[in-house]
């Protein structure tokens, strides 16, 4: 579904990514783990298309994606849900909802949104409230449903564990599981190695703005480089 090959990207004269290849199936979640400034969410940029590449291709569903300006990527159905979640602080959950849907203006949206209740029964709960109020959890539960209301068939997900506590990474990292039941194909992009190779099918791990590993998640979790560089065991 999505293929990356020898993907550069540079801010000024920097290059902070040097050359990234990886591929997304059909019906998968891929995780892409790695520390702090490795160049995760330089690399979901590129893929939406808010950050420029320098060098290299990424294919979207048999097309070339690269020069695609970022609107035109969510009209092909690749959507992001950005780090530090974004949502419109000062708008109701509902109103966040509708503008995650702001390309359509069909009898689908309002059943779109019921199905995001019923993902998330608190973003109904609270559906007519300033989604500022909302606790962090429910905040990125929020941006994850927004992001869906746009009708991805590929989801790009920033981070979405960070900064909750740990009743609720688990929490989010099971809604992310659960996508795979709607058909949605998630790149998850994550500091928590262990709670995305977790929930992953497969994994890459990007060590300063290189892929350093690749594998079957399971295998990543149990290899011992992983599992003292990033899981702490
Ligand atoms: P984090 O988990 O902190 O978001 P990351 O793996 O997502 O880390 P990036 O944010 O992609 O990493 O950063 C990769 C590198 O690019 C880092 O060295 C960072 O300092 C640098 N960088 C990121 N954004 C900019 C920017 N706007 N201008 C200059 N350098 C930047």
């Amino acid at each position: 579904m999505l293929t990356v090959e020898g993907l550069r990207s540079r801010y000024g004269r920097i290059e902070v990514l040097h050359g990234i290849d990886f591929a997304v199936d059909s019906g998968e979640i891929v995780a892409v783990v790695g520390a702090n400034g490795a160049g995760k969410t330089t690399l979901l940029k590129c893929l939406s298309g808010v950050q420029p590449v320098y060098a290299g291709e990424i294919t979207f569903r048999g097309e070339k994606m690269t020069k695609v300006p970022a609107y035109k990527r969510l009209r092909r159905g690749l959507a992001q849900s950005p780090e530090g979640r974004q949502i419109f602080t000062n708008l109701t959950v509902e109103e966040n909802l509708r503008l995650g849907a702001y390309l359509f203006n069909d009898d689908r949206v309002e059943q779109d949104m019921e199905e995001a209740f019923i993902m998330f029964p608190i973003l109904k709960e609270k559906r007519n409230l300033a989604a500022g109020g909302l606790s962090g959890g429910q905040q990125q539960m929020l941006a994850i449903a927004r992001a869906l209301m746009g009708r991805p068939s590929c989801l790009l997900l920033d981070e979405p564990s960070m900064g909750l506590a740990p009743i609720l990474v688990a929490q989010i990292f099971d809604v992310v599981r659960s996508l795979k039941a709607l058909d949605v194909t998630v790149l998850l992009v994550e500091q928590n190695a262990f709670g995305a190779l977790n929930i992953a099918d497969r994994g890459y791990v990007i060590e300063t703005g290189k892929i350093s590993m690749s594998g079957p998640a399971q295998e990543l979790i149990e290899d011992p480089r992983i599992r003292e560089a990033y899981l702490g065991v």
